[in-house]
């Protein structure tokens, strides 16, 4: 419950309800609340208890400024995933985004009685959920901030590919089509959804300066910007992680006894999943490699994680495991990837691209082998292989349209992907000294000047202003 009484200034935190979007609402609460800042998150009781059970990194409990408050949201009834959907997209969730803004008579509430009781109250929500901003604007004291779970520059090709001018993304690059990206669906959803976001004061973007400044700057002059302002503030995690008081899960055991860099992490994020047919030819592919590999193996999020239907059972090819051990473990369920990225055995992650992997493995030095599924994803695989060149491409986007994620990637384009970004060849050695300078990037963005810092304190000053 609401814990903040009569504090001048109080932060409410507004997510969407899927783990992509918890996770770096919750990062970016430590950061307040280590300026003194109370943060109240909000959520339903299972996406709060969500966002507790899988954060990552730190821990709340040395947070006494951080609150929960659950917001009612009625129950509905939501389909589980379907991995062999033509479809990536996670359309199975739909039902439970479209209700997700039930909670505006209780938010509404919670905004009357903190504004009455502070000098200012500041709402950060994501824009899906730009309702708070409409909300907050009838109170004079509360101001409203939208946090972009995207990168800057997935943000500025969908908004440029939509004004038909992509080149000036950039103009040596050609944009990846969004075409296929979200369903019909979601797209209406996002469109309406998205009202509430020109009464913000600004956004802000989990990325730094030397990742994405280029593009964040580009950003800050479009007409929508005018009069908001932009902060790239990130990476949004704790790059220094603490040691987290549990006892040592397995794989980081396994991981102990592997040598440098030598293991592949490969990851689909939370709210996807393939087809049987896909994950046949990925297991292929990795042990065709000759890799050593780390791979989680789950099926897409449910609408909510704690129900108790069991995930249906995933069979990986005949033999496979045996012929794979010692050298390739195979995870199932949800596994802690911070710890694995920042583990000095992984030297490549196989990944979906979605921007919070992205950011963690960009940050922690890990280079990528990038294959997109949906959503943002096929743009930040971009920005990953042909801007910021820390990755080779593994599934290259062709955006012909939904059905388009279908199309089985064989196991011989896996295995090759694996070698080539985990050998020592100069190309391998290349990307990974650029990775390792991104790393080194985060940390300066975070050192006493860097371009986070600096960023964090121009929004702390503006919400905390006299
Ligand atoms: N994640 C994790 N363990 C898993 C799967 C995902 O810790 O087994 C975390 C990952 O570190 C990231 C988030 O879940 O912070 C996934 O967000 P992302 O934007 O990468 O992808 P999404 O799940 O939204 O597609």
């Amino acid at each position: 419950m609401c814990r903040v009484n009569n504090a001048p200034v109080v932060v409410l935190m507004l997510p969407f309800p899927a783990q992509g979007h918890l996770t770096p609402l919750l990062h970016f609460s430590r950061l307040l609340a280590l300026r003194r800042l109370p943060v109240v998150f909000l959520g339903s009781s299972a996406h709060n208890r969500q966002a507790k059970l899988r954060l990552q990194g730190w821990d709340l409990a040395s947070f006494p400024a951080i609150s929960f408050h659950d917001l009612p949201l009625p129950a509905c009834p939501i389909p589980d995933p379907d991995p062999e959907s033509a479809v990536k997209f996670p359309a199975h969730l739909q039902p439970m985004f479209d209700v997700s803004d039930r909670v505006r008579d209780p938010l509404d509430q919670l905004l009357a009685k903190l504004s009455a009781s502070s000098r200012r109250v500041a709402v950060v929500h994501d824009p899906l959920m730009s309702f708070a901003a409409e909300l907050g604007s009838k109170y004079p004291n509360v101001e409203a901030f939208a946090f972009r779970c995207v990168s800057a520059f997935s943000s500025l090709s969908f908004q440029l590919n939509q004004q038909k001018d992509p080149k000036r993304v950039r103009p040596d690059l050609d944009l990846v089509s969004p075409e296929g990206c979200f369903t019909k669906e979601f797209l209406e959803f996002v469109r309406r959804r998205h009202h509430g976001v020109p009464l913000t004061k600004g956004e802000i973007f989990n990325t730094l300066d030397e990742t994405e400044g280029e593009f964040v700057g580009r950003l800050s002059k479009m007409p929508q910007y005018r009069n908001r302002r932009i902060w790239g503030i990130g990476p949004i995690f704790p790059i220094q992680l603490e040691k987290s008081s549990g006892p040592k899960p397995d794989l980081l055991n396994w991981l102990d006894k592997q040598p440098e860099r030598s293991v592949l992490y490969v990851s689909f994020g939370s709210i996807s999943s393939l087809s049987l047919a896909q994950i046949h030819q990925l297991a292929l592919g990795l042990e065709r490699s000759g890799q050593r590999f780390l791979w989680v193996l789950h099926c897409a999020d449910r609408g909510d994680i704690f129900m108790k239907t069991p995930d249906p059972e995933i069979r990986l090819p005949e033999g496979f495991q045996k012929r794979v051990a010692g050298s390739g473990l195979v995870v199932r369920g949800w596994a802690p990837q911070l710890e694995i990225l920042s583990h000095g055995a992984v030297g490549g992650f196989l990944s979906h691209c979605g921007w919070n992997s992205c950011m963690e493995s960009l940050s922690l030095g890990v280079p990528l082998a990038t294959w997109p599924l949906h959503s943002d994803q096929p743009a930040n695989a971009q920005l990953v292989t042909e801007v910021l060149k820390v990755g080779v491409v593994v599934r290259q986007w062709t955006g012909a349209g939904a059905g388009a994620a279908e199309e089985v990637v064989a196991a011989e384009r896996i295995a090759s992907a694996a070698r080539r970004l985990m050998a020592d060849t100069a190309e391998a050695i290349e990307i990974r000294n650029r990775s390792a300078k991104l790393r080194d990037a985060a940390r300066r963005a975070w050192a006493r000047a860097g371009s986070s810092s600096t960023a964090l304190n121009s929004f702390v000053e503006l919400v905390t202003r006299a």
